[in-house]
């Protein structure tokens, strides 16, 4: 049976996204020589070739314009040890002193990351109260870590099931 928008309360619909369990990223830029950073675990994999990924942004956050000024930006898929890192970049603490950045083609990237992905911009796409952001990925780098996980409001690690 197909329900109407309205027919779906929207904590229910959240807890449901929720329940689908990710990894956190960062995603950063940098416009003006001043660098920006935003938590988000809105992030697929598109297309092997050519090499495309996408990122879903909110329409009331500032990365929203960021990404649009700068035409490029990296995704730090963060490892097990950098929750703070996660809660930094969503506004959950104020530690912006402490947040140090690397340089890695042309962007800022944040070190201790499981995984970088740099990308510039390849399409974007209103869906609703969100932006669909596609990258043409520029260079990869992957660390041997654990992933941080998010699954139904909360930060976990993996662990692997016997068997
Ligand atoms: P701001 O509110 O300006 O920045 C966010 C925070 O990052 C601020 O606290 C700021 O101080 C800090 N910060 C920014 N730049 C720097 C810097 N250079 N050095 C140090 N600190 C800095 N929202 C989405 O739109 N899409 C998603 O996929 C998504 N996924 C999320 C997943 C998780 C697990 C969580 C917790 C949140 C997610 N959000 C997502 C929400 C999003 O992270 C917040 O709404 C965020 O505050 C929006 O940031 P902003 O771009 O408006 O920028």
């Amino acid at each position: 049976m197909q329900q109407a928008d309205h027919e779906i309360e929207d904590r229910l619909f959240r807890n449901v996204m929720g329940s689908f369990a990710t990894g956190v990223t960062v995603i950063t830029t940098e416009v003006a020589e001043e660098v920006h950073g935003m938590t988000a675990n809105a992030f697929m994999s598109i297309s092997l070739n050519p090499k495309l990924v996408a990122i879903s942004i909110g329409e009331n956050a500032k990365m929203l314009q960021h990404i649009k000024d700068a035409k490029q930006f990296a995704i730090n898929i963060l490892s097990s040890d950098q929750e703070i890192v996660s809660k930094q970049f969503s506004g959950q603490l104020n530690l912006k002193s402490e947040m140090t950045f690397e340089s890695y083609k042309g962007l800022p990237v944040l070190e201790g990351s499981l995984a970088i992905v740099t990308c510039v911009l390849h399409s974007e796409f209103v869906a609703g109260d969100h932006t669909i952001f596609i990258g043409h990925v520029t260079g990869v780098q992957l660390e041997e870590k654990a992933p941080l996980l998010y699954s139904q409001g909360k930060y976990r690690e993996l662990k692997e099931l016997e068997g």
